[in-house]
């Protein structure tokens, strides 16, 4: 049981996720509303749990990566759920990222059922989750977090244990406020170069060899400066994240100008009907209003 893992929401980052844990040796049970998701992770060498409880059977590790907190609760705490289904000692990861209030719901449930709960939210995109190289901040026990050691070690390449549970959430809320800023900028940039008659692409590599460099501008400039918005990280899901960021601020009892400016950016994008785009067409925002 200890080398099978359950994974719960193979999308743009459950799908590599599932294969990059077949690749490490893992036997992978895989559950997802979309049988498409399904058939891929079958196609991959996984096998289809059919349901949540199918997906638990003989786990001793079950992994969610789902849209948003709503989900997760339903999936963990909702009838027919993992916590129904799960055998006392089981390890329940949760990769999503949603609010850390969720994930301390989640853990105290677990703990009455004898169930070990993470929160470890990634970064690094579908890129990072294709060539094993995410981000792993994960919130909980230092024993659990152990216990997971290895299965993360197939998911990424930097793995830190940031503090007890929820602790990982709110580290991925500073990544995406973060992330969101920049996008931001570098779409701005590329308006002031196009209004100024200047090359977009040449000016950002530029940057990017300077001081103002970033992953993001490594790997998002050239797409962006042509305009291809294919997700990616969709823009609904960044909006998500401007939220669970602006909650814990608010909760932590801190004003954040910045992140409130992007979150309304990413809004106004959202209401532009840009939801189902990549967060780099915030551009799109800044251009329209320029035009
Ligand atoms: P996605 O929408 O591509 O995948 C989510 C999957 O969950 C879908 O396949 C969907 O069918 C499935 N699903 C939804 N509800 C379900 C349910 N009740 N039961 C079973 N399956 C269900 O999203 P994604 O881009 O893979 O993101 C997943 C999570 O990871 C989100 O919390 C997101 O914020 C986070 N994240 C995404 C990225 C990225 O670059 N895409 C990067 C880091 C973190």
């Amino acid at each position: 049981p200890a080398n099978t893992v359950g994974i719960i929401g193979l999308g743009v980052m459950g799908a590599p996720m599932a294969e990059n844990l077949l690749r490490a040796g893992y036997n992978v049970i895989g559950h997802d509303i979309s049988e498409a998701a399904v058939k891929r992770l079958v196609a991959a060498g996984g096998r289809a749990g059919g349901d949540i409880a199918g997906t638990l059977a003989g786990a001793g590790t079950v992994i969610t990566m789902l849209p948003d907190s709503p989900q997760v609760e339903q999936v963990v705490l909702g009838p027919g759920g993992v916590l129904e289904h799960a055998e006392p000692g089981l390890l329940y990861i949760d990769m999503s990222t949603v609010r850390p209030e969720t994930s301390r719901k989640i853990a105290e449930a677990a703990a009455a059922k004898g169930v070990r709960a993470l929160d470890a939210p990634v970064s690094g995109g579908e890129k990072g989750a294709i060539d094993g190289t995410l981000s792993i901040m994960v919130g909980g026990d230092a024993d659990d977090v152990e216990a997971a050691r290895q299965v993360f070690e197939a998911l990424g390449t930097t793995i830190v244990h940031v503090g007890p549970v929820g602790a990982g959430q709110t580290v991925k809320a500073a990544n995406q406020l973060v992330v969101g800023g920049v996008y931001a900028l570098i779409a701005e940039a590329i308006v002031l170069l196009e209004a100024s008659g200047v090359d977009a692409g040449r000016g950002l590599d530029v940057l990017a060899g300077g001081l103002a460099g970033s992953r993001i501008l490594d790997l998002k400039r050239q797409t962006m400066v042509k305009r291809e918005f294919r997700p990616g990280f969709r823009i609904d899901l960044h909006h998500k994240d401007m939220g669970i960021a602006l909650a814990a601020a608010r909760e932590a009892g801190v004003a954040l100008p910045m992140t409130g400016m992007v979150a309304q950016l990413i809004a106004a994008a959202r209401a532009q009907g840009l939801g189902a785009l990549d967060h780099s067409a915030l551009l799109k925002v800044i251009e329209r209003i320029n035009s």
